[in-house]
């Protein structure tokens, strides 16, 4: 759960990362943005802030925010009937995303947050810096850090339903839950 207080700053910092990377954000895009703590409790470890663009009946748009050193937990997008599972486009606007999918393991730069090594399985490491991209297949399990100076990213998918994501860490609640 987060404080109002946190949640408070952290969107308001969440927005001007955005903005610092020419996006336009309108201010009920600001107010309506998603500040995910999966329910950890440590949002500047483990976290992500995320504005909805908008869901349409097969596509999604949103921009993720990072906080230096923060960390999206492993997940994966399965399919619901008659739905595919979701298929996510990840392209860096600004700073550097450390990204992890399934193969050998060549995890250098970016750390699995501490006492979470059962958590994140997959170790092949990918790094994204502005201008770069990578599709992400669906089932597939992925997670992502940035590097100390946070970063910004757009995710372009097929249509997302985030309540159905998937998470290695059996403690992640995606719904956020504000206190007060
Ligand atoms: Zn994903």
């Amino acid at each position: 759960m987060l404080s109002r207080a946190e949640y408070l700053t952290a969107r308001t910092e969440a927005a001007t990362l955005l903005r610092s990377a020419g996006i336009v954000l309108t201010k009920t895009e600001e107010e309506g943005m998603d500040v995910a703590d999966f329910g950890l409790g440590r949002l500047r470890v483990e976290g992500a802030e995320i504005v909805r663009w908008f869901d349409t009946e097969q596509i999604s748009a949103r921009a993720i925010v990072q906080f230096p050193g923060q960390t999206e937990p492993e997940h994966w997008h399965i399919a619901t009937p008659g739905r595919r599972a979701k298929e996510e486009t990840l392209r860096v606007l600004s700073g550097a995303v450390y990204l992890y999918v399934p193969g050998e393991s060549s995890l250098r730069l970016g750390r699995v947050p501490e006492g979470k090594e059962d958590c994140y399985t997959a170790r092949r490491e990918v790094l994204l810096r502005p201008g770069d991209q990578f599709t992400i297949e669906p089932n597939t399990r992925h997670w992502f850090q940035a590097g100390e100076e946070g970063a910004v990213m757009l995710t372009l998918s097929t249509r997302a339903s985030d309540e159905l994501d998937r998470f290695t860490d059996p403690e992640v609640v995606r719904k956020t839950l504000i206190a007060g």
